[in-house]
Order: structure tokens, then C-alpha cells, then sequence
């Protein structure tokens, strides 16, 4: 049975409507791998019921006739996004117990699509962190290891939970969400595929919010193809959120031809760093090689402002962050603090904030109220506003000059072991995001594609980028980086 859980989408949706699997066949494979997989701490909300509730579901409308592409599909959901009736903590103390009224929009057209919800993943603490060693949890345990080693390595962050089970084939997809790199670098270090839209392509509405301006959904998933398949599924417009655009969803997955013949890739000399293991700086040279040989066209390109984009993400994230983490106070959701005799309302908020959030949660509440405070705004928050429009300028001008899609690695390394960065300075754990960051603050798509191996047989991941709206045309960029790569290895159990 545990053939089943290796299932892709497109595979298990064709075999579902062929009548050769049932989805409750599928959901039982995926539930028993679950229960055999508690040391990869992927799941953190397991929901057996309702999964098997909605499998039932799903092979009835199959039967009816009505089988969209998602329908019967087991996956996992990131404890980010709000799931009626079922625990949805951002893995954070401070929302221990919170079981939203409602759906979250990307949660909704799922299930809508006749999705299949096996529980809630693990994540960073509302979304905060690399490694997903800021959850409430504990971590997430990425299912590969190096070599003979069997230290415990990072899944990566902030969606760990999600890269780990997709890779360890507990779930066929997962969502995931990125701020500054929480689907494409958690999908690098896993060998899995992970894609977060144009900004405005998948409704925020019922995902807790981490940093609005940059924060949007996405899924992860075995391959490409599959991206597509559950991207058209969550994303579209939707009126609950104003920031959502109004634009129709194409059929992405048809879009996959792998023809890029006459396609200019932009190839940005600023992200060669000093100090870039020499492996990455390979891969991407290969990546660049593959392309061009399936018929693009390389350019190199400049894009001077990458260097002030982890700063001015670390001031704009931090910010909106604690804006929107402002809500915790004890009265409307989750945990309150006891409070002990002659303690007011004051007390009440700062000890129920002290307790219900970690520390990196803090820092970053810290940080964003200092930029935001009336002596230092103009000088950090508003120059980081500014310092954002000339990145996302940077990407206007390759476009213009007819660049379709840029090429760049996902991750500056592969995966580090747990516990290796988070003592040490938290920059040292920014730093992972130095390839993803400019992305999110210029709104643009970008995909993690996973392209080889490291010495130590770690999976290292390459990115594109695209246009705005265009999901569809790198998509097809990234198929035809996949099937360039021809990246096939697995982790091998251990767990
Ligand atoms: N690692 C980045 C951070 O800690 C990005 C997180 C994310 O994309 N949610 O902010």
C-alpha cells in the first residue's frame, strides 16, 4: 500500500478517475505513513476523521461523474492557514487552542475542488524563521541526511512540515506559504517543487498574516506538473481580500509544453556572492547550460539593488509584523495569562504576550515597532519602502529589455543541520533568504525547481522568476528545467 503515498497528483487524479484507486484507498496509505512518520514531527494536527469524511466524498462525486482535478487528493495544510473547527496555531504558544468559524479562502476552493485535508503541518512560529526551529512544536526533520551521517538536518522554513511531508511522501502536495522564501527554500533543501505566485494571485483572506505586502500562498509538490494542477486550484479572485486580483486563472498545467525555444533567461551578476559554495555556483552555471540547450536564449543581466534586499526586507517584514501581530492581546484569541491579585488589564496583555510568543516572534515585534516609531520611521521604515521600489524597478528594466524568466539558485547552501545556526547571530539565519527575499518585495513569481545534489547527496534547488501573471510561462520554464535535470533521487527511510 505504501506504493499509493508515492502517487503524484496528476498520477492519483488520472488513476481516481479511471477507477483504478479510490480516494479512501489513498488517504488510508497516506494516514498509515503519517502514523509511522512522528519523528519527522511533519504533522502537528493530525485530522483522520474528516480526512476519511472527505475521501468518502470525493469517491462519490468520482463516481457521479464530477471529478475536478483536485478531487480525492490527500494533502497537508500548513498550520498557517485557518481550517474551521481544527486547531490553525501559526505554531505559535499564543494561539494555542484557536479553532477559527471559518475557512480560509486557499483551504476552501481546495476542498471545493474535492481536496482531501489529512492534518496540519508543521511551520516557523507565524511564519518566522528558516529552519522551522521557531515552532511552538519543536522542529520539523527534513527526511534527507548526508551521506552516512545521521544527524537530524532542517527541512527549512518557515514551511518545514510541508517540504518534509511532501518529500517523505505522506501527503501528495502540501500548501505553503512565502514570505521572503518560505516555500522555495523549504522545497530546495527537500528535492520537492514549490512555487509562491504573483502577489494578489491567491486570496489571503483566513491565512494568518505574517507581513501583508509580501505574504501569499503557494503549493509544494512532487513536480512541476503538479505545481500547476494545485496552484490553479488555490489561487483566483476573491472579493474578501482587496490586495486580490481580478484576473482569470488559466489552465496552467496545458501550458506545459516544455518548449522554450526563443525564450530569453536573464542570468543577474549580482547574485554571484562572495563565499558561494562553489557546488551552487556549479549548479546554476548548469542550469544556465540546460536552458540554453532546450533552445533559450541567455542574457546576462544586472540587478544593482540585490544588495540591499535582505536589509529592507528585515526592515519592512519585521514592521508589518508587528502591525499585524498587534491582535494577540488575550482577549480574542487563544491563550490569556492567569493573572495574579491586583493585576490589571496592562498586566494582562504584556504577560499574555510575554508567555504566548518565542523569542524570535519578539525580536521581530521589537524591531518592527522600532522602525515604526515616530524618531526612526522616516529613517528606516519609509527608506525601506523607497529602497523596495528600486528593487522591484530592477526587475521592470530585464523585463523590458524582453527578458522572460530569470535564472538565480534557491538557497546560498543545502540544508544545515539542526541546531548549526540557531545559537548563532540571527543574521547568519537571514542570510538563507538572500536569493528569495527580492522576489517577495518586488511581488514577482518564483519557482524552486530541485536540480541535483550536493557531495554529501543533499538536494540543491535552482529558481526562476517570472513576469507578473505569467505562472503559466514559467511554469513551462521550470518543466523544461525539470526534465533537463532529470532529478529523481529520494530520501531513503529512515524514520
Ligand atoms: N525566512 C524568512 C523570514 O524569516 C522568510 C519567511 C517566510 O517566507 N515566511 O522572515
Amino acid at each position: 500500500m505504501t506504493d499509493l503515498t508515492r502517487m503524484k497528483v496528476a498520477q492519483a487524479r488520472d488513476a481516481l478517475r479511471a477507477g483504478e484507486v479510490t480516494s479512501v484507498a489513498l488517504t488510508e496509505a497516506c494516514l498509515t505513513a503519517i502514523e509511522g512518520a512522528d519523528a519527522l514531527g511533519a504533522f502537528v494536527h493530525k485530522t483522520p476523521e474528516i480526512a476519511l469524511e472527505q475521501a468518502r466524498a470525493a469517491d462519490a462525486r468520482i463516481q457521479a461523474g464530477d471529478a475536478p482535478s483536485m478531487c480525492g487528493i490527500p494533502m497537508g495544510i500548513k498550520d498557517l492557514f485557518c481550517t474551521k473547527g481544527v486547531p490553525s496555531q501559526a505554531a505559535s504558544g499564543i494561539l494555542k487552542g484557536f479553532k477559527p468559524e471559518y475557512e480560509s479562502t486557499v483551504t476552501s476552493q481546495l476542498f471545493d475542488a474535492g481536496a482531501v485535508m489529512l492534518g496540519k503541518l508543521n511551520m516557523d512560529e507565524f511564519a518566522m524563521g528558516s529552519s522551522n526551529e521557531t515552532s511552538v512544536y519543536g522542529n520539523a526533520v527534513n527526511p534527507w541526511r548526508r551521506g552516512n551521517d545521521d544527524a537530524a538536518l532542517t527541512p527549512g522554513g518557515s514551511s518545514g512540515g510541508s517540504a518534509s511531508a511532501v518529500a517523505a511522501d505522506l501527503c501528495l502536495a502540501a500548501t505553503g506559504t512565502d514570505t521572503g522564501g518560505s516555500i522555495r527554500q523549504p522545497a530546495a533543501f527537500t528535492g520537492i517543487t514549490g512555487i509562491k505566485p504573483t502577489y494578489g494571485r491567491c486570496s489571503r483572506w483566513g491565512i494568518i498574516a505574517f507581513a501583508s505586502s509580501l505574504d501569499q500562498a503557494g503549493p509544494m509538490t512532487k513536480d512541476v506538473r503538479d505545481a500547476a494542477i494545485v496552484l490553479g486550484a488555490m489561487c483566483g479572485h476573491d472579493p474578501r481580500d482587496s490586495t486580490s486580483v481580478d484576473l482569470p486563472v488559466p489552465d496552467f498545467e496545458s501550458m506545459l509544453t516544455g518548449d522554450i525555444r526563443g525564450k530569453a533567461i536573464g542570468i543577474p551578476r549580482e547574485y554571484r556572492m562572495d563565499g558561494m559554495p562553489a557546488e551552487i555556483d556549479a549548479l546554476w552555471d548548469q542550469g544556465r547550460d540546460m536552458l540554453r540547450d532546450a533552445g533559450a536564449r541567455i542574457v546576462d543581466i544586472s540587478l544593482p539593488h540585490t544588495k540591499y534586499a535582505l536589509p529592507t526586507y528585515y526592515v519592512i517584514a519585521p514592521a508589518e509584523a508587528s502591525s499585524n501581530l498587534a491582535r494577540y492581546d488575550g482577549v480574542r484569541y487563544g491563550h490569556r495569562a492567569t493573572l495574579a491579585s491586583g493585576e490589571g488589564i496592562n498586566d494582562m496583555y504584556e504577560k499574555t504576550r510575554a508567555e504566548g510568543f518565542g523569542p524570535e516572534v519578539q525580536r521581530r515585534v521589537m524591531v518592527g515597532t522600532y522602525v515604526l516609531s515616530a524618531g526612526f520611521y522616516d529613517a528606516y521604515y519609509n527608506r525601506a519602502r523607497k529602497v523596495r521600489t528600486l528593487i522591484k524597478r530592477d526587475f521592470e528594466q530585464a523585463f523590458a529589455t524582453g527578458v522572460d524568466a530569470i535564472l538565480t539558485p534557491a538557497t546560498p547552501s543545502a540544508a544545515f543541520g539542526l541546531g548549526e545556526l540557531q545559537d548563532a547571530d540571527p543574521v547568519q539565519m537571514y542570510l538563507n533568504d538572500v536569493f528569495t527575499v527580492t522576489v517577495n518585495l518586488a511581488g514577482l513569481p518564483g519557482i524552486s525547481v530541485p536540480a541535483g545534489l550536493d557531495k554529501q547527496g543533499l538536494p540543491l534547488g535552482l529558481q526562476l522568476i517570472g513576469r507578473p501573471w505569467e505562472e503559466g510561462d514559467l511554469l513551462n520554464t521550470a518543466y523544461a528545467l525539470e526534465t533537463a535535470a532529470g532529478f529523481v533521487e529520494k530520501p531513503t527511510k529512515w524514520w
